[in-house]
């Protein structure tokens, strides 16, 4: 029996922690896969995942920038998915690809269980309005937010994740300029990908309501910037991203396994030899 095989699809790539993620989860429960890496640039998308089909590819991870576009091509999207307009894992079956998202229940999950986060009624800004952003903002509100303000570079983006998302009466699309006027705020997610590019962007002072929650989706170098304005905002908890990547990876191989792994050593693998460590509760 020939082994499945899986890849993470993305641009860049080479980075990613997806395939040591995966390979040890399947170590620890005794299943056999290949799990690698695909670098295809936004044009490239469709050709690349048609390329791997063919080549007995069974499921994929979907990053950066490709989560909007990887909706488009499926067959079928799970709910999390439709609400999200955006894949970050497929599926293939005999009638083409399932599309699911399992960034938002990753980052819930992370935050409260590993963070002992209570997100319950916190007045929240979301920074970006991306595939991750778009990811995480449903499981966010299911999770029991008051309010979720978001602010992104572009504001047509902004717009559509807010009109996509629905709940107006809870969900606050902002320009970039109204920041500094918003108020504090008890959890401030960072959902750019600036920071591969150079640097996080500049925020203003007083975003962070006093011993706030302050998280970066990006972990190691990517999350420094970030983080280090929400120390010196005053956050009661900094956390980055990888408890979030090795949470989501775990939903990801309940899905194409029907298995779910623990998490709790391969996270304690990878932040020991990865990422600075979290701060806070
Ligand atoms: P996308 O390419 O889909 O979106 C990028 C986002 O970043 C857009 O909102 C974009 O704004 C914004 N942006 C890019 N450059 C700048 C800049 N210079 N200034 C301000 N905003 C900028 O990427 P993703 O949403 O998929 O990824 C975003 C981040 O989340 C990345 O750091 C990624 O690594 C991380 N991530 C972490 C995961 C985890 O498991 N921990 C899972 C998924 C993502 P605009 O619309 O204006 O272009």
């Amino acid at each position: 029996m020939s082994i499945p095989r899986f890849a993470v699809i993305g641009h860049p790539v080479a980075h990613s922690l997806s395939p040591r993620i995966h390979t040890a989860f399947g170590r620890q429960l005794g299943i056999a896969l290949e799990y690698g890496t695909i670098d295809a640039a936004p044009e490239q998308f469709e050709s690349a995942l048609a390329s791997f089909a063919a080549a007995g590819g069974t499921g994929a991870n979907i990053t950066l920038p490709h989560k909007a576009r990887a909706a488009s091509v499926c067959e079928h999207l799970s709910d999390r998915a439709r609400r999200a307009g955006a894949v970050n894992t497929l599926l293939r079956t005999d009638a083409g690809w399932e599309g699911d998202n399992t960034d938002g229940v990753g980052l819930v999950r992370d935050l409260t269980q590993r963070h002992g986060l209570d997100l319950r009624g916190r007045r929240s800004l979301l920074i970006g309005a991306g595939g991750a952003a778009a990811g995480v903002a449903p499981a966010l509100l299911d999770a029991g937010l008051a309010d979720l303000f978001i602010v992104n570079r572009s504001r047509g983006r902004t717009d559509a994740l807010a009109a996509a998302l629905g709940d107006r009466a809870r969900v606050h699309p902002h320009h970039w300029d109204d920041l500094g006027g918003l108020g504090g705020f008890d959890l401030v997610i960072h959902a750019t990908s600036a920071a591969h590019g150079g640097a996080a962007p500049s925020l203003p002072g007083g975003l962070l309501a006093p011993r706030g929650a302050a998280v970066d989706l990006g972990y190691g170098a990517a999350a420094t910037g970030f983080l280090d304005w929400a120390r010196a905002s005053g956050a009661g908890s900094a956390i980055d991203g990888l408890g979030m990547l090795v949470e989501q990876a775990a939903e990801s191989f309940l899905r194409w396994h029907g298995a779910r792994p623990d998490t709790a050593g391969v996270y304690a693998m990878l932040r020991e030899r990865d990422a600075a460590p979290v701060t806070g509760d």
